[in-house]
């Protein structure tokens, strides 16, 4: 479903060059839950920000449904990227819209019909469990019901990958516990492939089907998590 085919990321700083990734392969199965593990600077972002377009490797080939982005015209493009939804650490929600329009603002700017909308937004809040919490403003609620709703904005684009950057990150352990669990029902019930960076190894054991090890740009390990990591 997602293929990485010895996929490098280069800045380029005034004087020097950053090596981010360097020459990752990888095969993220459809449906399965796959993370990828490392400190800080490990070069997880730079990796996932290239699976959802946001820069392009600057060498190395990526696949979405075994179609070569590189061989894609905007307009396949935009296609293929509404295939993929993605969340973050932060929340990225809009302060100054409730709940209801966080969701429905950019189904809207896709050109999403009125009525289609108002389906979506109603079955993907009584999914995460937040129907009642339609007409408050994020700041009215707490960190796990925020990441709730932008788990609801993603999925009501009806993606087939949900990308994750570090969306526990900022969570207390029993809060991490019940968005984990979150996302474990939209895998199995929904179907939607998962892929997420994380430097919590705990994270990886208690969701992930298959993990890889990142260290320095490189990927050091792959396996399935109970051959790396015993649970706990
Ligand atoms: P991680 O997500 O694992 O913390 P990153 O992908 O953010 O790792 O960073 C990998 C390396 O690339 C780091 O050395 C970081 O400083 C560098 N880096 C990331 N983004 C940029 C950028 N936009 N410009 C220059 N260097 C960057
Ligand atoms: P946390 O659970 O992160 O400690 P809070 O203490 O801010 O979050 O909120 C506790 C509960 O009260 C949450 O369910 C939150 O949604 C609700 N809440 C907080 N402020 C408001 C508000 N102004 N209007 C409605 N609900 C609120």
């Amino acid at each position: 479903m997602i293929e990485l085919r010895n996929v490098s990321k280069v800045y380029q700083q005034k004087k020097r060059q950053i090596e981010a990734v360097k020459e990752v392969n990888l095969n993220i199965e459809a449906g399965e839950i796959f993370g990828v593990v490392g400190y800080s600077g490990a070069g997880k972002s730079t990796l996932i920000r290239m699976i959802n377009f946001l820069e392009p490797p600057t060498s190395g080939d990526i696949l979405i449904n075994d179609q070569n982005l590189r061989e894609l015209n905007k307009k396949e493009l935009l296609l293929t990227r509404r295939k993929i939804g993605m969340i973050f650490q932060g929340y990225n929600l809009l302060s100054t819209a409730t709940v209801y329009e966080n969701i429905a603002k950019p189904l809207k700017l896709e050109g999403v019909a009125k009525d289609v909308i108002a389906e979506r937004v109603a079955k993907y809040l009584a999914l995460v469990g937040l129907t009642d919490r339609k007409d408050n403003y994020p700041a009215q609620l707490s960190g796990g019901q925020r990441q709730r709703v932008a788990i609801a904005r993603a999925l009501a684009h009806e993606p087939e990958i949900l990308l994750s950057d570090e969306a526990t990150s900022a969570l207390d352990p029993e809060t991490t516990e019940s968005i984990l669990r979150l996302l474990m029902k939209i895998n199995q019930e929904l179907g939607i492939t998962i892929f997420l960076i994380t430097h919590e190894i705990e994270v990886v054991q208690k969701i992930c089907d298959r993990v890889a090890v990142m260290e320095e740009g490189r990927i050091v390990e792959a396996g399935p998590v109970i051959d790396l990591f015993t649970r706990p």
